[in-house]
C-alpha cells in the first residue's frame, strides 16, 4: 500500500495507532529474502488479538528462522473496512502493509465462536474466495488453529487446512512442507495431500458429512482411502520449545497490556464443563529457572510494569510460592507487579497473597461457577463453600475491598435450590469482610456445553431461561454492596449454535456476514436477530442445535480425536450426575483419561525450588547512565525533555505517547523517580496534548529522577534506541517542572490546494470568528479567534498557523481552525499534512524551545 494510500486511510479512522504496527520489538524481514511468508491473523480487533499469546509465540517462532517471514493483521473496524471498501483497497499486514494474498499462507486463529464472521471479513478483504473450494493455485493457503479447531465443522469450508493442538512443532512441519511445494511447483492439492501427513493436520476438503433423509448426521468420513486419522498434536515439553524473542510493546492501549508468560499448559483439576481442561491435557509445567530467567530478561527488554504468570489454573503450578517470591524481590524494587489472573480457590495462600501485594493490588477474583456445594461436586469443581469464604476472608483481611465472584447457570441437573445458592455465597463471603465499603461483584452466564467434555451432550438452555435466571438474581442482589454482571443470554446462544454445530452452518456465517454481521463478540455490535432471519432463509433450526443429544448420536467433531478416551467422558458424565468426585490426576494418580502414552507425553511438574537467592539476570543498572553518587543518594532531579512527533507516531493518542515514554525510559535503565502511596507511578508530566494526526517538531515533558544522567548525550541517544519509529527525543535540560500560563505554538498546515492568500488577514481583522466544532461527540459552537495569534499563507498549498494555548480557554485544533477559515473540505482535511514547528510561552522563558 502506498504511503498515501495508508495516510489518507488512517486519517479517516478510529485509532489509527492499531493499524500502524510500531510496536516496540516488531519483526520486519526481509520480503524478497523470504522463501515462506505468512501472515498471522486474529479475527477481532487489536487491542483483542494483541493480548492473545498463542498468535505472538508463533509470529517470533516463524520470525526466528532466518529463510521465513510473518506478519500479523488483525481484524479491521467498521470505519476502517468502511473505508477500505470505498477506496478499493485490500487488507493489510502491519508490518510490510502489503495485501494479504501476496503472502503463502494466511493464519487464521480460531480463538472463540463469535468471531466467525469477522474470518470472512478478513478473507474478503485480502480479496480470497471465501470458500476453500473456489481457491486456485494462486491464492495463499488459509490455514486455522486455536480452540474452535477442535469443533471447526462451522467454519471447515472455509479453511483450507486446521491444526488441531500446539503449534510449536507442527507450525514449521506445516511451513516446511508448503516451502516444499512451492518450491517444487507443486499442485495445490498436492500440498494439503502432504500437509494432512502432518500430526495435527486437519484437511476439511478431505471429509465429508454424511445424513440421513431427516437431516441427522450419520458421519463425518474421510474421502481417500490412505488418510490417517486426525488426531490432536501435543508438544510433550514446553522447555523443549523455550521462546527467547523479546515480546512484542503495543503502542496502543489494548485489553492486557502487560508481559504475559506462559508457566504451565493444561489442567489437571478436571472441572466437567470445561474444554480446555481436556484439549490442553496433560498438565506440562516450564522449568521454573527457566521462567524466572525470561520475565527478567523480558521486563529488561519490553518495559512493561506487571508480568502474568499464564495458565489454566496458575496456582497449581508446583513452585508457584518459590516462582513468586523469586520475582517479588527482584522485581518489586523496579515498580513491577504480579498477576495472576487465574486462580483457584485453595491454591491462594494468604502467602501468596502478601507477596502480590508488595508492589500492588491486582484484581480478586474467585470463580466459584455454581452456589452450591451439592452442585459443584457435580462439575468436580474439587472446592466447598469454607473454601471460597476462606478465601474470601484472607483477601478482605489483606485489604481488598472488591471480590469477583464467577457463577454460571443452566448447569446440568441445577435446581432452584442451586440457582438460590449463588446469592446466599456472595452475601456470606461479603460477611467474610470488615463491611464498610466492600463489594462483592457476581458475573454470571449461561453455561455453554462444549465439546470434548463430559457434559458435550447436555442441552443448553434457552435464551428466555437465561433472562429469567438474571432477573432472580437482580432481585436477589439489590443491596449496594452488590454488582451483578452477565454475559448477554444472545450472545451465549450463538456461541452454544457454533460449538454444537455442523459442517451446514458455513452457509450461515456467510449468510449473516453478507447481511452485516461483524465483530459479534462486541454486545455494541451484536444482532441475534439477523443471525436468526439469516438461519430461517436458510431452513436452520438454530434451537435444534442446543438439544440434549442421545448416547447414540453422531457428533459434529467425531471423526476429530483430541487424545481423551470417549469412555472417559461417559463414565465422568455418569459420575458427575452421582455427584462423584475424580480427583486431580497431579496429586492422587492417573484417572486414566487416555491422553498420555506415559513414554513421550505425560505430565510434566517441576517440584524443585529454585533459588530465590538466584534470580537469572540481574536487573539493568543504571550505572553508565547515572552519575556514581559516593556518600549516598542524591536528592531526585528534574529534567526538562524536548521531543518530535513524526510520521507514524501522529497517529498515536496523548495517553499512548505517555506510556510508549514511561516503558522507553524503563528500558534505557533511567532511573525513575516514583509517587509515593498505594498505585507508585512515575513523576512523569507532559505538555499540552497534541490532536491526533498532527507531528511536531517541539514535544516536551518534564520528569524526576532518583540520580542525576551522567552524560546527557548518551542517555539521550538510549532513550531514542527505546523508542519507535516517529519519536525522537532532541534536547534534554536539567530543570524542573514548569507549566507555560500561555504557550504560542506555530503549525504549519499543507493541503492539496491553493489557498487564498487573502483569508487569514480577513480573520485576523475580525473580532470573532464563531464555528461548530465537535468535542467528545457532542457539536458546539466555538469563538476560534481568541485563540488564533497569526495566520499566513507561506505558499499556494502551504499555511502558517499560530495559536495561542492559555488555563481556561477552549482549545482550538489547528486543522479545524485552517479548516474553517479557509473553506477546506473533506478530501482536502484527509490529505492535509500538520507539522508543529514551534512552540513558546509569551515570557520568552530560556530553554523552554529546543536549541
Ligand atoms: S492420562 Fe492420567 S495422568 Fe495423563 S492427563 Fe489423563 S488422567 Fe492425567
Amino acid at each position: 500500500m502506498s504511503t498515501m494510500d495508508f495516510d489518507s486511510l488512517l486519517s479517516q479512522v478510529a485509532r489509527p495507532g492499531r493499524y500502524c504496527g510500531n510496536e516496540f520489538n516488531a519483526t520486519r524481514k526481509d520480503w524478497q529474502g523470504a522463501r515462506i511468508r505468512l501472515a498471522l491473523a486474529f479475527p477481532d480487533l487489536y487491542e483483542i488479538g494483541m493480548s492473545h499469546q498463542g498468535l505472538q509465540i508463533l509470529y517470533h517462532l516463524v520470525n526466528q528462522r532466518p529463510e521465513w517471514l510473518a506478519e500479523r493483521v488483525y481484524a479491521p473496524d467498521l470505519d476502517l473496512e468502511e473505508a477500505l471498501r470505498r477506496h478499493g483497497l485490500p487488507l493489510f499486514s502491519l508490518e510490510s502493509r502489503r495485501p494479504l494474498d501476496q503472502f503463502d499462507v494466511l493464519g487464521i486463529s480460531l480463538p472463540y465462536e463469535l468471531c466467525y464472521s469477522n474470518i470472512l471479513t478478513i478473507l474478503d478483504l485480502a480479496g480470497l474466495p471465501l470458500r476453500a473450494k473456489n481457491r486456485t493455485e494462486s491464492h495463499p493457503l488459509v490455514i486455522g488453529g486455536g480452540p474452535c479447531a477442535f469443533h471447526p465443522e462451522p467454519v471447515a469450508d472455509f479453511f483450507d487446512a486446521i491444526l488441531l493442538g500446539d503449534g510449536e512443532e507442527a507450525l514449521p512441519e506445516m511451513l516446511t512442507v508448503i516451502q516444499r511445494g512451492k518450491e517444487a511447483g507443486s499442485a495445490r492439492q498436492q500440498v494439503l495431500a502432504e500437509l494432512a501427513a502432518v500430526e495435527g493436520v486437519y484437511i476439511p476438503a478431505f471429509f465429508a458429512p454424511r445424513y440421513d433423509e431427516a437431516g441427522n448426521l450419520l458421519a463425518t468420513e474421510p474421502l481417500r482411502p490412505d488418510l490417517p486419522p486426525v488426531r490432536r498434536r501435543v508438544l510433550a515439553d514446553l522447555n523443549q520449545a523455550p521462546l527467547a524473542a523479546p515480546p512484542l510493546v503495543p503502542a496502543t492501549r489494548i485489553v492486557h497490556d502487560r508481559l504475559g508468560v506462559e508457566i504451565a499448559r493444561g489442567c489437571t483439576r478436571g472441572c466437567r464443563f470445561c474444554q480446555a481442561g481436556i484439549i490442553y491435557r496433560p498438565v506440562r509445567e516450564r522449568d521454573p529457572q527457566q521462567v524466572m530467567d525470561e520475565i527478567l530478561a523480558k521486563i529488561d527488554q519490553t518495559g512493561f510494569e506487571e508480568v502474568a504468570l499464564l495458565s489454566l489454573s496458575t496456582g497449581d503450578y508446583g513452585c508457584i510460592n518459590e516462582l513468586l517470591v523469586g520475582l517479588m524481590d527482584a522485581l518489586a524494587e523496579r515498580r513491577v507487579s504480579v498477576s495472576l489472573p487465574s486462580m483457584r480457590v485453595g491454591t491462594l495462600t494468604p502467602a501468596m497473597m502478601e507477596q502480590i501485594r508488595r508492589v500492588r493490588k491486582t484484581g480478586f477474583t474467585l470463580a466459584p461457577e455454581a452456589g452450591s456445594d451439592r452442585l459443584r461436586r457435580v462439575i468436580n469443581k474439587g472446592i466447598s463453600e469454607e473454601d471460597l469464604l476462606a478465601a474470601g476472608r484472607s483477601a478482605f483481611a489483606l485489604g481488598w475491598k472488591l471480590i469477583k465472584l464467577y457463577f454460571m447457570f443452566g448447569l446440568p441437573s441445577e435446581t432452584d435450590e442451586d440457582l438460590a445458592a449463588i446469592p446466599e455465597l456472595a452475601a456470606k463471603v461479603l460477611r467474610t469482610g470488615p463491611g464498610g465499603r466492600c463489594q462483592v461483584t457476581v458475573s454470571s452466564a449461561i453455561f455453554v456445553p462444549k465439546p470434548h467434555t463430559p457434559f458435550e451432550r447436555e442441552p443448553q438452555m434457552t435464551v428466555a431461561e437465561g433472562y429469567a435466571r438474571i432477573d432472580f438474581l437482580k432481585s436477589r442482589l439489590r443491596n449496594k454492596s452488590f454488582k451483578l454482571k452477565w454475559h448477554d443470554p444472545r450472545q451465549s446462544f450463538l456461541e452454544g449454535v457454533f460449538c454444537r454445530g455442523d459442517r451446514r452452518l458455513a452457509d450461515l456465517v456467510e449468510k449473516a456476514w453478507r447481511d452485516g454481521a461483524r465483530l459479534d463478540a462486541w454486545s455494541d455490535h451484536f444482532k441475534l436477530e439477523r443471525w436468526q432471519e439469516a438461519a430461517a432463509t436458510l431452513g436452520l433450526d438454530l434451537e435444534g442445535y442446543l438439544r440434549r443429544r442421545s448416547p447414540a448420536e453422531v457428533l459434529p467433531w467425531d471423526h476429530l480425536d483430541v487424545g481423551v478416551d470417549r469412555d472417559f467422558l461417559t463414565t465422568e458424565l455418569q459420575k458427575a450426575l452421582a455427584e462423584d468426585y475424580t480427583p486431580d490426576c497431579r496429586v492422587h494418580g492417573c484417572s486414566k483419561c487416555g491422553l498420555c502414552d506415559f513414554k513421550r507425553i505425560k505430565p510434566v511438574v517441576f517440584k524443585a525450588p529454585i533459588s530465590p537467592e538466584q534470580p537469572g539476570q540481574q536487573p539493568p543498572d543504571a550505572a553508565e547512565l547515572a552519575a556514581a553518587t559516593p556518600g549516598g543518594p542524591l536528592p531526585a532531579v528534574g529534567y526538562r525533555l524536548f521531543y518530535a512527533r513524526r510520521a507514524e507516531a501522529r497517529f498515536l493518542g496523548h495517553l499512548e505517547i505517555l506510556q510508549i515514554f514511561f516503558r522507553a525510559f524503563r528500558r534505557a535503565g533511567w532511573p525513575l523517580a516514583f509517587s509515593l502511596g498505594f498505585n507508585p507511578v512515575p513523576k512523569v508530566s507532559f505538555g499540552p496534548a497534541l490532536p491526533l494526526g498532527t507531528e511536531s517538531l517541539t514535544e516536551f515533558l518534564w520528569l524526576e529522577l532518583t540520580r542525576p544522567l551522567a552524560d546527557h548525550e548518551q542517555a539521550r541517544a538510549e532513550l531514542n534506541r527505546q523508542l519507535p519509529a516517529g519519536l525522537e527525543v532532541i534536547s534534554l535540560q536539567p530543570g524542573g517542572r514548569r507549566q507555560p500560563d500561555r504557550l504560542l505554538s506555530a503549525y504549519r498546515i499543507t493541503v492539496p490546494r491553493e489557498i487564498d492568500p487573502l483569508l487569514p488577514a480577513r480573520l485576523l481583522a475580525a473580532a470573532e470568528f464563531v464555528m461548530t466544532v465537535r468535542r467528545k461527540g457532542v457539536e458546539r459552537t466555538l469563538d476560534i479567534r481568541p485563540a488564533v495569534h497569526d495566520m499566513v499563507v507561506r505558499a499556494p498549498g502551504e499555511l502558517e498557523l499560530v495559536l495561542v494555548q492559555e488555563a481556561g480557554r477552549p482549545t482550538v485544533k489547528p486543522l479545524e481552525a485552517a479548516a474553517a477559515v479557509c473553506g477546506l473540505g473533506q478530501d482536502d482535511l484527509a490529505a492535509a499534512r500538520v507539522l508543529k514547528i514551534w512552540s513558546r510561552d509569551e515570557a520568552q522563558t530560556p530553554g523552554n524551545t529546543p536549541a
